[in-house]
């Protein structure tokens, strides 16, 4: 009476309801490194290193607890490469009479699980993933019917559900949300929070090898590898972050400096998505440290709806969207990815900046996400579905349901503002405006038109004019229109072959 139980890369949680009321005597963990899963998107290379390291550090965790973990290396002789070879080798060798598995994070692999009970002909249990704090009907429930999806509204339902930040049915402080005190540009600071960096142990070592051998053609460094592959320095991380930084986080959420990756952020991202933090523990640590004097509300209210209102409302959107979200493409957008989101190579330093730091470290924060390269591929009108694989291959915290609502909704507008009211397109002047990094292009952020303009702002207004259709009838776009049809009309032929010229030369 053996029961087998699967265990995916962004499983790791003691707790995972998988696991729950197990008898270990009587069942087998199975954990499997597989070639599809490293390879479906060209993932950066510390990004591999991390989830394999941690997946490796969590088996052993697991055995010290008193489990069974059947391990299956990417370098194992017989391994068959996918998931489903991988099962089937497995119930050979244990025989199990049930399988359970906690669902899954993204369509393609739920389609996979829902096919194990027929293709393996054994029983299979797939649990609630109830790492979350709204479950797939209750996000249902809150979306059906409604006009608009938006997160605000969502979020105060979390806050009222987790009793986080809140005095009885009122939210603390009489206001829901502190963005207005948020928003600040930051200036270079020696005493700027730095996250912590995990030197490699010998696992991790040995993983990092084998990638860099074995995935040579995929991008990104590994020399630069600090990552956090165990529960216990997720948690230092954690504290780290708590003590240093959550105190200035909401002041300087969007800012961005040249040379300074990670600002007050938590880094914390990978460490909740691969299940080695617990993110309600986490916002129970950000309101204590508020209800000690230690942090500001804007710090702690902004930190917490991150967790409870963004993070849960993507995933909701992801599931409530359907497995076709993937291929929406409102605003037509067909032109490839440009080269250098891939090198880095580009004279616009706010890309080069956000580029740059992801290639080494599979990290860049919110805005420039959004602000830099989000924004730079909405105005060109790259083809959302290449942004998005580039976003998911990218950065070391990206698993499908968190990344493609936050890429082709909030970042792309493919949705046509399911998630978000309008698109987040800007020109150079609000990147100049949240960071220091014009001062040190090449190109004239003042400039709108010519060879030294700053491209953000001819590629703004050409985004504006070539999506007039679509977009003028917006509200929250009435302000950009107005804007458009003031202009002479020979300085919005110049700003659209500005555009063209740019556009044409762009690789
Ligand atoms: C185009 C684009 C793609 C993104 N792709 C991902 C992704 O693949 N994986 C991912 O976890 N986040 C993604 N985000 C959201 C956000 O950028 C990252 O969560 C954040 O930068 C992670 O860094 P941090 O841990 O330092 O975050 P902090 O700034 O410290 O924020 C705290 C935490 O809040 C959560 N959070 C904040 N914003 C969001 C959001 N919009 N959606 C979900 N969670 C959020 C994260 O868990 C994060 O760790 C994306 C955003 C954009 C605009
Ligand atoms: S001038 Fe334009 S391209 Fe250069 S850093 Fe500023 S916004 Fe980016």
């Amino acid at each position: 009476m053996t029961t087998l139980i699967a265990i995916l890369g962004d499983q790791l949680s003691h707790g995972l309801s998988s696991l729950a009321g197990q008898d270990k005597g009587n069942a087998v963990i199975l954990m499997v490194e597989v070639d599809e899963e490293t390879t479906y998107v060209p993932h950066h290379k510390a990004k591999i290193a991390y989830i394999l390291s941690a997946m490796r550090h969590h088996a052993g965790a697991l055995r010290e607890a008193g489990w069974t973990v059947d391990y299956v290396k990417l370098e194992h002789a017989e391994n068959s490469g996918s998931f489903n070879g991988e099962m089937a080798r497995a119930i050979e060798r244990h025989s199990p009479t049930a399988i359970r598995v906690t669902e899954a994070g993204e369509w393609r692999v739920r389609a996979m699980l829902d096919s194990w009970a027929d293709r393996f002909d054994v029983p299979v249990s797939i649990l609630p993933d109830d790492r979350f704090l709204a479950n797939h009907e209750e996000f249902e429930i809150w979306a059906e019917g409604r006009k608009q999806l938006r997160m605000e509204f969502f979020y105060r339902d979390m806050r009222r559900k987790s009793n986080l930040l809140m005095d009885g049915d009122k939210p603390v402080g009489g206001k829901w949300n502190f963005d207005s005190e948020n928003r600040k540009p930051a200036k270079n600071d020696l005493m700027m929070p730095k996250p912590l960096l995990f030197a490699p142990d010998a696992i991790t070592a040995e993983v990092i090898e084998m990638v860099e051998a074995r995935f040579a053609s995929h991008l990104g460094r590994t020399d630069s590898f600090g990552f956090a592959v165990t529960r216990e320095d997720a948690l230092k991380q954690q504290a780290h972050f708590l003590d240093h930084a959550l105190p200035l986080f909401g002041d300087y959420q969007d800012a961005m400096l040249t040379g300074e990756p990670f600002l007050w952020h938590s880094i914390l991202s990978p460490y909740i998505n691969a299940g080695l933090l617990d993110p309600l523990d986490l916002c129970r640590e950000v309101e204590a440290r508020y209800n000690d004097g230690k942090v500001p509300l804007n710090a702690a209210e902004g930190f917490i709806r991150q967790i409870i209102g963004w993070r849960e409302y993507v995933r909701g959107i992801y599931w409530f969207a359907g497995p076709d979200y993937v291929d929406r493409n409102e605003l037509g957008a067909t032109r490839d990815l440009p080269s250098c989101y891939w090198t880095g190579e580009t004279d616009m330093h706010c890309m080069s900046q956000a580029i740059g730091q992801t290639l080494d470290y599979a990290y860049a924060h919110h805005i420039q996400r959004l602000m830099i390269t989000g924004n730079f591929a909405l105005i060109a009108g790259v083809d959302p579905k290449q942004v998005h694989e580039w976003y998911l291959a990218v950065y070391a915290d990206a698993y499908e349901w968190v990344e493609l609502p936050n890429t082709l909704g909030m970042s792309q507008f493919g949705d046509g503002g399911m998630l978000a009211s309008k698109p987040y397109a800007s020109s150079g002047a609000y990147i100049n405006r949240m960071s220091n990094y014009c001062s040190s292009c090449r190109y004239d952020v003042k400039q709108r038109t010519g060879p030294d303009a700053c491209p953000f702002n001819a590629l703004y207004w050409d985004f504006v004019a070539r999506n007039e259709s679509k977009l003028r009838g917006n509200v929250r776009m009435a302000m950009p229109y107005k804007n458009w049809d003031r202009m002479a009309q020979e300085d919005k032929r110049a700003l659209r072959a500005s555009a063209r010229q740019f556009l044409e030369r762009l690789d």
